[in-house]
């Protein structure tokens, strides 16, 4: 009779632990270690190594959460260590900092420095070593220990304190363990990755299956075979016994893998960012070491931004990259300045994460990206097939869709097609990870879970330490080298995505469509967490959006310096603090402390750009007019007589909003509105005079606002779970309720709530309606003092309107969403993400709302019992959840809406830019004509800049906006000597070309159009 397969495993695992892991070192020689305790930052190598060290012992505990200690070490190799015995015992510098060894990237981590400051390698759990040469006999060298705090421990998701430096504790959290020289046992070394494969093969393969069987003799044979008392002398003869088992060629069918070495560096999350700058040296040191031992590692790295760190802060590593890069073994992936979020950032916020990723490519590595790379974004919206294709990317990558908790996504290969029509070949790697050790079990996983079986062979898998970064370790390629030609196994061969996505796309071109967005079923309160970084993005995305236009204009008109450096520091912070950790709110306490800081000081700089380039336009320094105050309308359609991006005189000839007071009521009412408030502030009339229909549904109060419970199971800054709903509480009360009239005619009635709530501070809540003259919108203001815990604020909007969908703005046009559950797939939709505007309607009457800054709704259907269908939308206002920022949205928030009755998509697109682009006054004695106009109002112009190269070439991008087809006259401020279209990248699409001041275009649904003029010489 034979030992079972599962006793042979725990026989195994036992040996595995007890036995032949403490023999991978022998030989330990102590070394003499010195610390200096940095000051609160990090400091330079060059002014650490001019420090003095004090010595310090075994068992020392050190670093305070988020401090730097620096340690000098010194020692030598003992002279018995002969040379010849270097390539069977390799010299080596053994680490800990007293981590668990759960997870690396997510402790402790240090980088080792030569004396002369060059990064050697990085020490993290699972990867705590440095090499060392025989023929070094000095040992000396520095580490510079991050003390970072483990701020998820077990994904317990309570309240910590550890995210930020001053509410942290003063304590310890480390232990100086191990740090001496010791020499590894290659062979023992080798019989362990031995082990890995086949244990992790073994268990992922059929209990009945003859090549489990094989393999679990093998390993019996393999144990039987090593002296427990002398593992190094019988590793050899061990590792005889698995020969046969490891050299079993796969079958002809095998699924293939092309294992690509990646680290997942989030730019900021659990840490600040400025350890991101130092997480990437890290990883980045131990990448290149790597490499110096492997011609075969491939590496992929996205995001420029960490490149552009590494550049600055680290130009021996820079280097390195670069030659590497050339040799093709590194490969820089996604063409992006940061992995961005996937759904929120704006339609050229999305665009420029590839203009400026791509040019920093191309100015570095002389090459563009060719996929776009976005594994771990929380969902994607459907404008991006289109953005990235107009980035010079042919591919797309992902994962984050195996999260989804209701439906699985049908596909791994497959194209992808955006709002617009525009399809991009896409990838999911089945294995559900970007974060693989090639471990059977994984790779067993790609295959099983790969849903294109039979129809096509081969997987993407991204392997090495991530989230925290660290990246691939030897143990991988190591395994990577196991499961070439393994029976059982995929077939893994290291490669790059380019490679995986030439093969995946040859053998599998015609593979299934998935059309527009990719909904996250999960991480839904990611649209509303951290409110003021939300808005500071939506504020200063418009900001940028008029800086370039006025300053690119003041430039061609005037010759004023156009800010190209400064507006590029700008747009690289924004895309930064975009990145899907930092924009959804899912980061600690100081990387919102920073990012709110850092957008206030970029609205100063925007708004200082603004007024400067507009007051040169306006101002004909030779003319003798007078000064007058004109209105500045940067939106892409005309405003009370200004034309679009046009300077002038605004007419409003309409007669003031009228009020009238009863008992339960407050009745407002212009031209083309009536408003009825009851006192407790909620709109029970919204009335377009116009069409004399009713917006709001009879016996139903609209405005209202909603309180609810909001704890999540797990994930509490990201997730809303759809039990939140049961919870509903309606504040539907006021403390303060007054009606005033402003001195332009507006009626305004303002509202104020306290929330009272025994074991915190009040929340208070004033909200003001206004009806201003001649307006066919009302606008809703919040000004709102925040103080609840664990609450999600609801404002809730029924419309008596027959809606089976609604119409969300994303990048460049809207996504339909269904207002029922029918599906499992509509059920998981509970909260979605809009941009500017949202608007449903039935046949021919709509309404549409904007917002300033609110990401987040839902939308429900109800049927009363006169059998009036009523579509209430509510928008997410405000959250509260307690990790990882446990301070998350508390205090003072501002929140506008506008909402308009009787409206067409037309006029909930030009509601969004109303509100997000306010008219400005500038004093100036001449109105300025628009630089660049659209005769189709459906076409719009959404950005205006002068060229990335610094030709001084005029850029303009228009999109059709309303899902239709639109033949438009771009007409310009002037001549041009030449006129063409580009991509995103600025680069000509066509070798045709026009001049003049004109230039005719067709546009398809939500299609972008950039234009590039050259010699523009403006009237
Ligand atoms: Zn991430």
């Amino acid at each position: 009779m034979h030992q079972g397969t599962k006793a042979v495993e725990e026989r195994l695992d036992r040996f595995f632990r007890d036995k032949l892991q403490p023999a991978i070192y022998r030989d330990h020689v102590a070394l003499s270690i010195t610390a200096w305790q940095a000051p609160r930052e990090p400091v330079p190598f060059e002014v650490a190594a001019n420090q003095r060290y004090e010595a310090v012992d075994l068992g020392w505990r050190f670093g305070r959460a988020w401090s730097t200690i620096w340690l000098k070490v010194s020692g030598e190799i003992p002279a018995s260590w002969n040379a010849n015995d270097e390539s069977a015992l390799a010299a080596e510098i053994v680490i800990d900092f007293g981590y668990n060894t759960s997870r690396s990237g997510f402790q402790a981590e240090a980088l080792a420095y030569d004396l002369a400051g060059k990064p050697i390698k990085a020490i993290a759990p699972k990867n705590s070593w440095l090499p060392w040469s025989y023929g070094n006999k000095k040992v000396e060298f520095y580490l510079e220990v991050a003390a970072n705090p483990d701020v998820a421990g077990e994904y317990t998701f309570e309240p910590t304190t550890l995210g930020d430096w001053d509410t942290a504790s003063e304590q310890p959290l480390y232990e100086l363990k191990k740090l001496h020289i010791a020499r590894r046992d290659i062979e023992v070394w080798e019989l362990v990755q031995d082990i890995f494969t086949l244990r992790g093969l073994m268990v992922s393969l059929a209990q009945d299956s003859t090549r489990r069987h094989v393999v679990t003799r093998a390993i019996e044979d393999m144990l039987d075979a090593i002296d427990p008392s002398d593992v190094s002398g019988t590793a050899s003869a061990a590792r005889k016994k698995l020969t046969a088992a490891l050299s079993a060629p796969a079958s002809a069918s095998s699924h293939r893998v092309i294992a690509t070495g990646h680290a997942h560096i989030d730019s900021a999350w659990l840490w600040p960012i400025r350890e991101t700058v130092r997480k990437c040296a890290r990883t980045f040191s131990n990448v290149l070491s790597l490499m110096d031992e492997h011609d075969d590692f491939i590496f992929s790295a996205s995001s420029a931004q960490h490149y552009k760190w590494i550049k600055d802060h680290y130009p021996s590593v820079f280097e390195g990259i670069k030659k590497r890069v050339a040799n093709g073994q590194w490969k820089p992936v996604g063409g992006m300045w940061v992995e961005c979020d996937g759904n929120m950032p704006g339609s050229e916020a999305m665009v420029r994460q590839f203009v400026y990723g791509q040019k920093f490519f191309q100015d570095n590595f002389a090459m563009h990206a060719r996929e776009a790379w976005l594994p771990d974004s929380f969902g994607y919206s459907g404008s991006l097939p289109q953005i990235v294709t107009q980035s010079g990317i042919s591919s797309f990558l992902s994962q984050k869709m195996s999260w989804n908790q209701v439906n699985r996504m049908p596909h791994h290969t497959f194209w992808w097609e955006g709002i617009d029509g525009t399809r991009v070949f896409s990838h999911f790697p089945s294995a559900d990870t970007y974060i693989s050790e090639l471990s059977g079990e994984e790779l067993a996983h790609a295959e099983k879970n790969f849903s294109e079986k039979g129809r096509s062979s081969i997987s993407l898998v991204p392997f090495g330490w991530g989230d925290g970064g660290g990246g691939p370790t030897r143990e991988m390629i190591a395994a990577a080298h196991r499961t070439g030609d393994l029976e059982g196994s995929p077939k893994v061969s290291m490669g790059t995505a380019d490679e995986f996505f030439a093969l995946a796309r040859s053998e599998y071109a015609n593979a299934p469509v998935w059309r527009g967005e990719m909904y996250l079923e999960l991480h839904r309160g990611v649209l509303t967490s951290q409110h003021r970084t939300k808005q500071g993005n939506r504020r200063n995305e418009g900001l940028l959006r008029e800086a370039e236009l006025w300053a690119s204009y003041a430039t061609l008109k005037t010759g004023a310096a156009y800010p190209s450096a400064q507006l590029e520091e700008i747009w690289q912070s924004i895309l930064l603090m975009q990145f899907h950790d930092i924009l959804p709110g899912t980061a600690i306490a100081w990387v919102y402390r920073e990012v709110e800081n850092r957008h206030a000081e970029i609205t100063r700089e925007l708004l200082e750009i603004i007024n400067s380039s507009l007051a040169a336009l306006a101002n004909d320094p030779t003319a003798n007019t007078a000064t007058q105050a004109l209105t500045v309308n940067a939106m892409p359609l005309s405003r009370n007589g200004v034309a679009a991006l046009g300077v002038g005189i605004a007419r409003n000839s309409a007669q003031a909003t009228s009020v009238s007071e009863q008992n339960e009521f407050v009745t407002l009412e212009n031209e083309e509105l009536r408003v009825r408030v009851d006192r407790s502030g909620r709109i029970v009339s919204l009335l377009s005079l116009a069409t004399n229909r009713e917006a709001i549904a009879p016996g139903i109060a609209a405005n209202e606002l909603h309180l609810h419970n909001d704890n999540p199971t797990r994930w509490d800054a990201w997730d809303i779970d759809e039990h939140y709903r049961n919870s509903k509480h309606v504040l539907d009360s006021v403390d303060d309720f007054n009606v005033r009239k402003e001195a332009d005619g507006t009626a305004v009635i303002e509202t104020r709530r306290v929330l009272h709530s025994a074991s915190q501070q009040a929340s208070t809540i004033v909200q003001t309606i206004r009806l201003e003259p001649g307006a066919k919108s009302i606008d809703i203001g919040f000004e709102i003092d925040w103080h609840e815990n664990e609450k999600l604020l609801k404002l809730a909007f029924p419309i008596d309107i027959h809606a089976e969908e609604v119409a969300a703005e994303t990048q460049f046009g809207f996504v339909k969403r269904p207002t029922h559950e029918n599906t499992s797939w509509d059920f998981a939709r509970f909260e979605s993400c809009q941009h500017k505007y949202l608007f449903l309607n039935e046949k021919d009457w709509g309404v549409a709302f904007a917002n300033d800054s609110t990401y987040g709704f839902d939308v429900q259907r109800t049927t009363e019992a006169n059998g009036a269908t009523v579509t209430s939308v509510r928008f997410s206002l405000l959250r509260s959840p307690k990790f990882p920022d446990p301070e998350a949205d508390q205090g003072r928030h501002s929140l506008n809406f506008k909402i308009r009755p009787a409206a067409t998509i037309e006029d909930a697109v030009s509601l969004g830019y109303e509100l997000n682009y306010p008219a400005r006054e500038v004093q100036g004695n001449r109105p300025v004509e628009p630089l660049v106009s659209s005769s189709a109002p459906q076409v719009l112009v959404e950005t205006v800049k002068l060229a990335e190269d610094g030709s001084g070439d005029l850029i303009v991008r228009l999109y059709e906006s309303t899902g239709g087809r639109a033949d438009s006259r771009i007409a310009f401020a002037g001549v041009a000597k030449k006129i063409w279209l580009t991509d995103f990248l600025e680069l000509p699409t066509s070798a045709e070309q026009v001049s003049g001041g004109s230039i005719d275009l067709k546009f398809r649904p939500f299609q972008v159009i950039t234009l590039r003029l050259s010699g523009l010489q403006i009237d």
